[in-house]
């Protein structure tokens, strides 16, 4: 007798070795049940509980000890940031490399003030086509201020005809014809809208073969699939940290500086006494000395009450290690693909494709058709969280910290009777 796919889906509960977390997330109750089935970790990951005792502890410092919480809090705002070295074991980076601090968009300019800079022979930016909006516009603006035409500066990459996703190779063969005309390469390291995970390492090693810069926006990959930015030799990149880890709305950025730039005090980059080094930071004095490593390029003191949110979530990436995650993630992931194809089989008025290639994260991107806002539109109403991205692809995210394999399950049943 073939085990159904509830059957299944129960199964992979009963032995799923982060079960537990799930009880550690507040889940948004339904209408029409009585936990949504949120599949939108990838737009805003949800809130860990434990997020409400690490800002009563900065209120209660902030309360009792005013001023003196800079160092005399139990987390000493002075060094609040050095609380986040675990950040880099998310990114598979070493601790100075790391630091979180801003917005992402915000960071993304700061590290390009220091990593394109542009000369007259080498000035041009590959990206792909369709990337995020604020990337699109960062890359827009940086190439304009200094001096150069978008279309001459900016070569963006498409997928060949009829095809959802780039072919590594392409990618390669683009940096090679570019040769050393090329200043940067700037990807994301999972693409928002079809769920790619790119070759990071590849791309980083071929724009190197041609003496470019590699920067990656991991806004859709840290903290969902496996990273390794310092062994790839990755130049820069940033995040943020309210999609997959649910340091909640317009939550702090985390950014990664490869030690060979990091450790190097001539690194250009805009300052603020935040990054000065940290023993004479309060002496006011004229002349910035950086501190060393991503650090450095800190502008101004933490906001401690945003990071302190982050540090919940941080903590609980911490017990569990990317390798557990990353591992239910794929699990969750290949099963949500076999429940979506099998519905399609069963239901003839759903037609759509998945346009997420096999090398990703926690995500499947569905590309409908004309009936597709209706679809949406269904899903909604029974209590089903997923997005919408025009011009008609439905994203959907499961994630292994609290997403189970019956959440799945139970989408798949609505989908057969839409
Ligand atoms: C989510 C996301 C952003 C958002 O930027 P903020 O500065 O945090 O508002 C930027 N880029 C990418 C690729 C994203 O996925």
């Amino acid at each position: 007798m073939p085990t159904t796919s509830k059957q299944k889906a129960e199964d992979f509960d009963k032995n799923d070795s982060l079960k537990e977390y799930r009880s550690h997330f507040y889940i948004p109750s339904g209408k029409t049940r009585s936990e949504q089935l949120y599949f939108t970790g990838n737009s805003l990951g949800l809130q860990p509980k434990s997020v409400h005792t690490y800002i009563q502890q900065e209120l209660e410092d902030w309360e009792n000890l005013g001023v003196e919480g800079h160092f005399h809090g139990k987390n000493p705002w002075f060094n609040y940031h050095q609380f986040f070295d675990k950040e880099a074991n998310v990114v598979g980076a070493k601790n100075d490399e790391v630091v979180v601090m801003n917005n992402l968009t915000v960071n993304l300019h700061l590290l390009l003030v220091s990593f394109y800079r542009p000369s007259s022979k080498r000035y041009k930016i590959i990206m792909e086509a369709g990337a995020f909006p604020s990337d699109m516009y960062v890359i827009e603006s940086q190439v304009k201020h200094h001096g150069y035409d978008y279309d001459d500066a900016v070569i963006e990459l498409e997928p060949r005809e009829g095809e959802h996703h780039l072919r590594t190779e392409d990618i390669v063969q683009a940096i090679e014809e570019t040769g050393d005309e090329l200043a940067l390469l700037f990807f994301s390291g999972v693409q928002y809208y079809t769920g790619q995970y790119f070759d990071i390492q590849a791309l980083t090693k071929a724009a190197h073969d041609v003496g470019a810069i590699a920067g990656f926006d991991c806004a859709h990959a840290a903290g969902n699939v496996k990273l390794e930015l310092h062994d790839w030799g990755v130049d820069f990149a940033a995040w943020c940290t309210y999609k997959y880890m649910n340091s909640g709305p317009g939550g702090v950025s985390g950014v990664f500086v490869h030690e060979k730039h990091g450790n190097n005090p001539d690194t250009p980059r805009f300052a603020g006494w935040w990054g000065h080094k940290e023993s004479e930071r309060f002496q006011m004095k004229r002349g910035y000395i950086p501190e060393p490593g991503a650090a450095g390029w800190q502008l101004s003191n933490a906001p401690v009450i945003s990071m302190a949110v982050h540090k919940a979530s941080l903590d609980m990436f911490d017990e569990v290690g990317m390798d557990a995650l990353v591992s239910k993630g794929k699990k969750l992931n290949h099963f949500l693909e076999e429940v979506v194809n099998d519905a399609q089989e069963k239901n003839p008025k759903l037609a759509f494709e998945i346009i997420t290639p096999k090398d990703r994260g926690c995500q499947l991107s569905m590309l409908t058709n004309e009936n597709g806002k209706s679809l949406f539109e269904y899903l909604t109403a029974n209590d089903v969280i997923a997005d919408w991205r025009e011009p008609n692809v439905i994203r959907l995210a499961p994630v292994p910290f609290y997403n189970s394999f019956m959440d799945i399950w139970e989408f798949g049943e609505l989908l057969k009777k839409f």
